[in-house]
C-alpha cells in the first residue's frame, strides 16, 4: 500500500474582519498579512507566515451567503479547519469517495495562491473541517 505524504499547510481562523482578527496577532509581534480574495470561496484570506512554511490563514466572508457567514453566525470567531498540503489530490478525493467518506468537494476547486483545494466534511472526520491542498504546476 502506498501511504500519502502530507505536510501541514495552514489553520483556517474565522474571524468577523481581517482587521479584528489580525489585531492580537500584530500585538504578539506578526508582520503585516498576505491579503487575498478568493471568490470560489467567498472569503477574503489574510495569511501569516509561520517559520516552518505553514501558515495561519484568517477568514472574513465577503458574502452574506458565504458558508463561512453562517460559521460565525452559529459558533463565533474560532479554529475554522485544517490544511493539509497532498500530492495527488484527484486521486485521493476519488479514494475517499470510494471508501464512503462525506466530501463537501467532490472536484477540487481554486483556493488561495493558485493552490487547488477540497474540502472533507466534519461528519467523517471526527469533527475536523479539513481542507487538502495541492500546489499547481505554475507555482512550483
Ligand atoms: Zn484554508
Amino acid at each position: 500500500m502506498n501511504f500519502n505524504k502530507f505536510e501541514l499547510d495552514h489553520i483556517g481562523i474565522a474571524v468577523e474582519t481581517l482587521e479584528q482578527g489580525f489585531a492580537f496577532y500584530k500585538a504578539l509581534g506578526f508582520g503585516e498579512m498576505e491579503i487575498e480574495e478568493v471568490p470560489s470561496q467567498k472569503v477574503k484570506t489574510g495569511f501569516l507566515r509561520l517559520g516552518n512554511q505553514a501558515t495561519l490563514e484568517l477568514l472574513e466572508p465577503t458574502s452574506p451567503d458565504s458558508t463561512l457567514r453562517k460559521f460565525l453566525d452559529k459558533r463565533g470567531p474560532g479554529i475554522h479547519h485544517i490544511c493539509l498540503r497532498v500530492q495527488g489530490l484527484d486521486r485521493i478525493l476519488a479514494d475517499l469517495k470510494a471508501k464512503g467518506v462525506r466530501l463537501i468537494d467532490e472536484q477540487a476547486k481554486m483556493g488561495a495562491h493558485g493552490c487547488r483545494v477540497a474540502f472533507i466534511h466534519p461528519a467523517s472526520t471526527g469533527g475536523v473541517l479539513i481542507e487538502l491542498s495541492e500546489k499547481t504546476e505554475e507555482l512550483v
